[in-house]
């Protein structure tokens, strides 16, 4: 019984760590022009454009900020 709970202890534990360190930045839409400025910088190719757009795959990013520096037009923000 009390392995079952440290079991479960550990699950979530692990559960929580993973949304802790998934990225926080992401693109406003509104804001962006498409210019790809964005995904020539960013070194895990975690940028893609969909419909003119950025978009950014959390599972890729590492949260380097990288491309937050390289957008002119401010589109790319992270959530605190
Ligand atoms: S650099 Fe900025 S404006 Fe250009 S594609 Fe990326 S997010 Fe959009
Ligand atoms: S923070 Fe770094 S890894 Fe994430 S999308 Fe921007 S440039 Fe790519």
């Amino acid at each position: 019984m009390k392995i079952k709970l440290i079991m479960v202890i550990v699950i979530l534990a692990a559960i929580s760590l993973f949304a802790i360190t998934k990225s926080n930045i992401f693109v406003e839409s509104n804001s962006c022009v498409g210019c790809s400025d964005c995904i020539s910088v960013c070194p895990t190719n975690a940028i893609k454009l969909l419909d003119g757009k950025a978009v950014i795959d959390a599972e890729l990013c590492i949260d380097c900020e990288i491309c937050i520096t390289s957008c002119t037009y401010r589109a790319i923000r992270k959530n605190i």
